[in-house]
C-alpha cells in the first residue's frame, strides 16, 4: 500500500444493483481498475458478512458504492457543554482505508466497509438549495467528519465537483479535511480560495504507531505546501493531542516542521483537541490495536460522557502546543479548541471565545478574511 494514497489500500467494489447505470459508477470503476461485484439493494448485509465476517480490518478493503436516499447535509454534533463552531457536515460517504487506532468510525459505523455516494447530483442540488437560501449567514462546511475528505479522491474524483461549485459563490467555504497526500485531484481546478484544504498534524511517533496507512508527516507537509503553491488557503487540527512518551519533544519537532514548510500567512486556522473517546471505543480499539497504549491512560467521563485525560493533564498539553503555535504562527490565523470548555480556554488562552464575539464568529472571520490563506 502507498500511504500516501490510502485508496490503494481497496481491492474490491461491491455496486448495489439500484445504482449500476449510474454514470459515477462506470466513472468510478474505469479510475479504479478494481474487481466489482453488483449486489441486491437487499443483500449488502448478507454479501458484507460473507466477504469480511464482520471485521473492520477486512472491511477497510471493500468500497461500496450505493445512492444516499437520506440528506447529504447535516449539523456538526456539537454538545451543549463544550464550546463549538457551527460546521455544517457534508455526508458524502462513510468509513476510510485508513486505520487510527483512535477512530471514533470505529464505533459508529453499522457496516464494516467503506461506503461512497454515487447520487453526487443530489448532493450538490441540496448543497445549491442551501447556498441560494435567503440567508445572511456565512456557512463552512467540511466533508471529513465520517470518511477522510481525500482519501478516495483519486477513484470518486468528487473534489472536481465540490471545490468548483463553493468557487461559483461567496457565502461559504469547503474544508477538505486529511491525513492522506492525495491532492492531485485540486491540482489546475477553480477554487477562488473558497476551498481550504487542511490536514490532521500529531507527533512522528503517533502517526507511525497510531494512524496506520496514512501519510507520513513529511509527506503530508509536502502536499500542503504544494496545495499552497496552487492558491488554497490551509489549515492544520492537533487533533487529537496524545500524551505519550516524548511528547513534548514530539509535538515540538512536528510544528517546527509544519511552519518550515508552510507559508505561516497560508494557515487560516490551526485547532486542538486533546485525545477524548466514547467509552466503546476502548473495548474495539483495544482489542483491533493490542500494542497501542493510548487507551492505558487514566481518564474522566466529560459532561459529553465522553472520556477524557484530567483537567490538569489537558491544560499541561493545550499550554506546550498554544505556545509553540503561537510562536510560529500569523496573528490573523485563528486558533482555537475543539470541544473545550470555558475554563480551559482561559487558562491556556487567557480569554474565552465570547470575548470575542464567539467561536462561530471567530472562524467565520478568518474564513472571510481574504488577506489570509
Ligand atoms: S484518517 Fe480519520 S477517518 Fe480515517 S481512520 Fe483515521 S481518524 Fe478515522
Amino acid at each position: 500500500m502507498n500511504p500516501s494514497d490510502p485508496s490503494h489500500a481497496i481491492s474490491r467494489i461491491l455496486v448495489v444493483r439500484s445504482c449500476q447505470h449510474h454514470p459515477e459508477i462506470e466513472r468510478i470503476l474505469t479510475r479504479s481498475r478494481l474487481p466489482h461485484e453488483v449486489i441486491d439493494d437487499g443483500a449488502v448485509d448478507e454479501v458484507l458478512n460473507r466477504l469480511t465476517a464482520g471485521s473492520l480490518s477486512a472491511g477497510k478493503k471493500i468500497l461500496l458504492l450505493r445512492t444516499n436516499k437520506g440528506g447529504f447535509i447535516k449539523q456538526c454534533p456539537a454538545t451543549r457543554c463544550y464550546r463549538c463552531c457551527r460546521y455544517r457536515i457534508l455526508y458524502i460517504g462513510g468509513g476510510c482505508p485508513m486505520d487510527c487506532s483512535y477512530c471514533i468510525l470505529q464505533a459508529y459505523l453499522n457496516q464494516p466497509c467503506i461506503t461512497s455516494f454515487v447520487n453526487v447530483e443530489d448532493l450538490t442540488t441540496e448543497l445549491k438549495g442551501e447556498l441560494n437560501a435567503d440567508m445572511q449567514l456565512f456557512l463552512r462546511y467540511g466533508s471529513g467528519e465520517f470518511t477522510d475528505s481525500l482519501a478516495l479522491d483519486p477513484i470518486t474524483n468528487l473534489s472536481s465537483v465540490l471545490v468548483p461549485l463553493f468557487a461559483s459563490q461567496d457565502r461559504a467555504l469547503l474544508e477538505l479535511k486529511t491525513k492522506s497526500a492525495s491532492i492531485d485531484g485540486l491540482k489546475d481546478i477553480s477554487h477562488h480560495k473558497n476551498t481550504i484544504v487542511s490536514w490532521s498534524l500529531n507527533s512522528e511517533k503517533i502517526i507511525a504507531c497510531e494512524e496506520h496507512g496514512s501519510a507520513s508527516l513529511g509527506q503530508r507537509l509536502a502536499a500542503a505546501a504544494q496545495c499552497s503553491s496552487w492558491g488554497y488557503p490551509l489549515a492544520f487540527h492537533f487533533d487529537p493531542i496524545i500524551a505519550h512518551h516524548g511528547w513534548r519533544e514530539g509535538y515540538e519537532n512536528t510544528i517546527e516542521q509544519l511552519f518550515a514548510a508552510v507559508p505561516a500567512n497560508s494557515i487560516k486556522w490551526i485547532s486542538m483537541g486533546a485525545f477524548r473517546f466514547m467509552p466503546k471505543l476502548k473495548k474495539i480499539g483495544g482489542e483491533r490495536f493490542p500494542y497501542s497504549e493510548i487507551f492505558s491512560h487514566e481518564f474522566i467521563t466529560g459532561l459529553d460522557q465522553k472520556k477524557r485525560y484530567f483537567r490538569s493533564l489537558r491544560v499541561e498539553l493545550y499550554k506546550h502546543v498554544y505556545d509553540l503555535l503561537k510562536a510560529y504562527a500569523d496573528p490573523r490565523t485563528c486558533i482555537y479548541f475543539c470541544m473545550e470548555s470555558d475554563e480551559i480556554w482561559h487558562e491556556v488562552m487567557g480569554f474565552v471565545p465570547s470575548d470575542r464575539n464567539g467561536l462561530q464568529a471567530m472562524l467565520d472571520a478568518a474564513a472571510m478574511d481574504r488577506s489570509i490563506g
